[in-house]
């Protein structure tokens, strides 16, 4: 049946589904965010919770401060590298299915402290991000904007079929190798199944 048809039977009063949907809209509306964050931008992401932004719009609003009772890690501010294991490690802590939205600058590459020592340019170097937050800081409604987004990527995972979602999967990796502090960086310094640092041409 054609998405037109069953707008028409909904027009009617008749409303379709599958448990396929049914699953994935409750889920979508049911997101747990993990309560930390690291630098300015988690107040940002505190101000989204408060009366005047409303998460609890988006069905979001229980953020728990256990990684297990926690389904979405909202990585909010610099990662330094003294923190970073300790971010893959409440990741790991989270049940499946689960999911990482990056806000900020600093969550996704480093933002202004890019070429400090200790900060990690990216937090995608260790853990998925499902979803990119820009901004320094990106301001309440971005977030909303990332969860309404995060939302429709949920409702788009099928449970079987060549397409499953990657929680379901068998390949999987459930937990990720946690990174120690080398003797001058982490080791390793990023998760070589996720990531690949860009090889620049060097000129003859
Ligand atoms: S992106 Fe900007 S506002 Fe956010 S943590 Fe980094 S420096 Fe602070």
């Amino acid at each position: 049946m054609t998405d037109a048809e069953r707008e028409e039977l909904r027009r009617h009063g008749i409303l379709l589904t599958s448990l396929e949907e049914l699953y994935n809209w409750g889920r979508s509306n049911s997101i747990w965010p993990l309560q930390f964050g690291l630098a300015c931008c988690a107040i940002e992401m505190i101000a989204a919770a408060t009366a005047r932004f409303d998460i609890a719009r988006f069905g979001a609003e229980i953020f728990r401060p256990s990684p297990r009772q926690a389904d979405l890690m909202i990585v909010s501010g610099t990662v330094t590298k003294k923190m970073a294991p300790l971010v893959v490690r409440l990741w790991n802590q989270m049940p499946e299915p689960k999911y990482c939205i990056a806000m900020g600058a600093c969550a996704i590459s480093g933002g202004p402290f890019k070429q400090g020592y200790n900060v990690l340019k990216g937090i995608d170097r260790y853990i998925p991000v499902d979803i990119y937050i820009p901004g320094c800081p990106p301001r309440p409604e971005a977030l909303l904007h990332g969860l309404t987004q995060l939302q429709a990527k949920i409702r788009g995972e099928h449970l079987a079929g060549p397409d499953q979602a990657q929680h379901l999967r068998p390949a999987n990796p459930g937990e990720l190798p946690i990174p120690d502090y080398g003797a001058h960086d982490l080791e390793p310094p990023h998760n070589p199944a996720r990531f690949s640092p860009p090889s620049l041409p060097r000129k003859a």
